[in-house]
């Protein structure tokens, strides 16, 4: 077994590594380290998230900087501004016993001013995040003509969002003598792009196989509704009394929307996105470390900074646009060594992308069942009965024993036990009991949503809208449904309960979708006329009259006209030209769906 001691670090690194408290070297510093004190080399390490990169590359540029010496000698790019903080607070604890070693970042957000008189005053090592970096390179304010080492850290994240220009700008100012080290999670095809264009013959390592996910990590996923995937998500944290985890979504609405649902229904929850200020980002994520908030409901922009070692389950309430996202959310979990569950809840028609992740990260998922109501229960009753049994007393109820013994009188020890745990408990029953099962079996849209809701008013989740189209324009349920879904860009579940009438008809939506189908047909037209969507005043299939409010067809000169598109209907995919027969630029379509996806 491999120690530190094995690997070349001197003294005074060995003495911050012990404080630390690491006691063996993790794969990707066992690899990296050697190679980089041993030799002037270029270097590609890919690893997971949570391996240990930062002290990979961490000890050896400590070791091979001259802290006598006051110019820069080792630029670390970082993606985000909190990774920046963290591997600068990492560098900071891993030479604490390096007198004169200073470390600075440098990020977007805060005084420029500031850091650059920092950076004056001396650093030999700064981190940086590419943007603010470059900013600092034409202001004049850092001179990185000298430096010795340059590493990339979290190179595909840095790609993803779309540094490479400021990347290339950044090392243009570099001297060509340098050694660059560059260390991902994932090698796509950009990232082998700037391995060959701007690194010299690297020595490539890698821990567990290409872009593969974290062994410790098991991959789970649950069928629900596409309706269902919020009563589906409360049942998975229900499940787990414990559980500390990143909640992924798609959009920014989503995770505001689903994060608002939590803590209305009394979880620990909070959002994480890019409509926040940083101040209250750092809020969020503070109270996240402190384990303040159990459920951090989190875009993937985001999450990129979240570096937080005890997160017992990532979530996928929907699954990532791109696949290879997958990766990034599951490694949040199964940090250091450390078990992690990450599970995904998915759509029967998502299913082949399941097959699809498993092909990527080359580890099997477990179709698992979502818990039943009663199954929910029962693991509540016994962490509730664990609770109390690991409670320490807390003697200054001593005083008030007699007077709460008289309370109790005539309390059997059974009954008693049965009294305190109901007290508990009854919240988790009375909400459980009686609730159906979430899994997705058979197709069935056309289920009673109202009859299905639980607790959560479906008022709160599910939308009914009404739609000045029908039967006399050709459509029925499905093609309808078809239609509603094509034209919104929505997935196979996405809208239900659709219930066509003569001239207009209704359908059902999840609430978080209801601002882009609204967008989606305000001033819409197909062939001229007007398609609208409004949200429908009526219960939940209650409708038995004619809607009120004015309607485009209400308007003399729509009153039954037959609009051009009924004959023969919408025919779905096949016989349906888009471009010819819808008003709309496919590319601000498209742009909408960016906002929203
Ligand atoms: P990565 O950059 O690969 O995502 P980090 O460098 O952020 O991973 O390390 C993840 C966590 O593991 C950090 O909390 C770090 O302090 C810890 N860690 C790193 N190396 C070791 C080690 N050899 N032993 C124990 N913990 C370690
Ligand atoms: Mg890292």
């Amino acid at each position: 077994m491999s120690t530190f001691d094995t690997l070349g670090l001197d003294a005074p690194l060995i003495q911050a590594i012990q404080d630390l408290g690491f006691t063996k070297p993790s794969e990707v510093q066992q690899k990296a380290i050697p190679i980089l004190l041993g030799e002037e080399t270029d270097l590609v390490a890919l690893a997971q998230t949570g391996t240990g990169k930062t002290a990979a590359f961490g000890f050896p540029l400590i070791q091979k900087i001259d802290p006598t010496r006051k110019h820069t000698q080792g630029l670390i790019l970082s993606p985000t501004r909190e990774l920046c903080l963290q591997i600068t607070n990492e560098i900071k604890l891993y030479a604490k016993y390096i007198p004169g070693l200073h470390t600075v970042a440098i990020y977007g957000g805060a005084s420029i001013t500031e850091q650059a008189s920092q950076i004056k005053r001396g650093a030999q090592i700064v981190v940086a995040t590419p943007g603010r970096m470059k900013d600092m390179i034409n202001r004049g304010l850092i001179n990185i003509t000298q430096i010795d080492y340059c590493i990339l850290d979290e190179a595909d994240e840095m790609l993803n969002m779309g540094f490479y220009e400021d990347i290339q700008d950044i090392l243009s100012n570099t001297p060509k003598e340098k050694r660059t080290w560059l260390f991902s999670a994932t090698m796509p095809k950009e990232v082998s792009v700037i391995a060959k264009k701007f690194m010299n013959q690297p020595v490539e390592i890698t821990v567990g196989s290409k872009n593969s996910g974290a062994s410790t990590i098991v991959h789970e996923y649950y069928v629900a509704g596409s309706r269902d995937r919020y009563q589906a998500l409360k049942r998975l944290a229900d499940a787990h009394p414990e559980i500390f985890s990143v909640v992924f979504c798609r959009t920014k609405r989503d995770c505001q929307k689903v994060a608002e649902n939590l803590i209305e229904d009394g979880y620990n929850a909070a959002a994480l996105h890019g409509d926040l200020s940083q101040n209250q980002r750092d809020l969020v994520m503070s109270s996240f470390r402190k384990k303040q908030i159990q459920m951090l409901v989190a875009t993937d922009v985001a999450a990129r900074g979240i570096d937080v070692d005890d997160i017992t389950h990532v979530i996928n309430y929907q699954l990532p646009d791109e696949i290879e996202t997958y990766t990034h959310r599951s490694g949040r979990t199964g940090r250091a060594g450390k078990e992690g569950v990450s599970m995904v809840i998915v759509t029967r028609s998502e299913l082949r992308k399941i097959s699809h992740i498993e092909k990527i990260i080359q580890q099997k998922f477990t179709l698992k069942n979502i818990p039943t109501g009663m199954e929910i229960c029962e693991i509540q009753l016994f962490a509730l009965a664990n609770k109390i049994k690991n409670t320490e007393i807390n003697h200054d109820v001593d005083e008030y024993l007699p007077k709460i013994n008289e309370v109790l009188d005539g309390l059997t020890k059974e009954e008693l036990i049965k009294k305190i745990v109901s007290v508990e408990f009854g919240r988790f029953y009375n909400y459980y009991n009686k609730t159906r099962d979430l899994n997705a079996s058979e197709p069935s849209d056309r289920g009673d949503r109202a009859e299905r809701s639980e607790g959560y008013s479906s008022n709160a989740d599910s939308v009914r809208y009404f739609i000045n189209v029908g039967s006399r324009d050709g459509f029925n349920w499905g093609t309808l449904k078809d239609f509603i879904r094509d034209t919104v860009g929505l997935g196979k579940d996405d809208v239900y309960k659709v219930d066509v009438k003569d001239s207009f008809s209704f359908f059902n939506s999840d609430t978080t979708a209801k601002d882009i189908i609204l967008e989606t047909f305000h001033e819409f037209k197909v062939d001229g006329r007007f398609i609208n969507v409004e949200v429908s005043t009526e219960g939940p299939g209650n409708f038995k009259g004619k809607p009120k409010g004015k309607r485009d067809f209400d308007r003399p000169g729509f009153k039954k006209s037959k609009p051009s598109f009924d004959k023969g209907g919408y025919q779905g995919k096949g016989g349906f030209d888009k471009k010819k027969k819808f008003e709309f630029d496919p590319a601000k379509k498209s742009k909408r769906r960016q906002g929203f996806g």
